[in-house]
């Protein structure tokens, strides 16, 4: 996934990938992504805008994930909707003064390009890893797992929480007499 300079005519271009999570190789790693998955292609539209060498480009990523549910441990879809926006510079000439410019482009989330040609994937590939929601819930009220017996809430109650309100009761009445 790259973009040329002479493609941005005008100073402005705009593009629509679908990709193979696999074209992003971190994202098939387990290693990195550990329980997340890829449900089918990821969709990117990008605006490309340049002014002068420099290239501002925003955007949107959406993907659809598996994920696993932080407190029931079931699996679940999530629609995954990320904006994207990225400045591309070029990278600096071989020399002292421009390797501590290019430290400060970095430090400002500036990415360098070189041979008038903006590389797309390992930027992308790191919005996708930091988009994915780190405690993912299936639902917001999801009840999770009976800390008592491991039964999921959501399916059917399963009495646990009955018998402590119980035992709880017992002791307060034990305390009154
Ligand atoms: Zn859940
Ligand atoms: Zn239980």
């Amino acid at each position: 996934m790259r973009v040329e300079l002479k493609h941005i005519k005008g100073g402005l271009l705009e593009q629509e990938y679908t990709c193979d999570p696999a074209d992003f190789p971190d994202l098939v790693n387990p290693a990195v992504q550990g329980d997340v998955g890829y449900q089918g292609p990821i969709s990117v539209r990008l605006r490309f805008r340049q002014s002068a060498r420099m290239v501002e480009v925003d955007g949107c990523l959406e993907a659809t994930l598996t994920l696993v549910c932080g407190r029931c441990l079931t699996t679940f879809e999530y629609e995954l909707v990320e904006p994207v926006a990225m400045t591309f510079v070029p990278e600096a000439e071989e020399d002292e003064a421009a390797e501590e410019r290019e430290i400060d482009q970095l430090e400002l989330g500036m990415i360098p390009y070189r041979d008038d040609c903006l590389e797309l994937l390992i930027p992308l590939q790191e919005q996708l890893l930091m988009a994915v929601p780190i405690r993912a819930l299936c639902s917001s009220d999801c009840k999770g797992l009976c800390p008592e017996c491991g039964a999921d809430g959501n399916l059917a109650a399963c009495g646990c929480e009955k018998k402590l309100f119980n035992s709880k009761f017992g002791v307060l009445a034990k305390l009154k007499k």
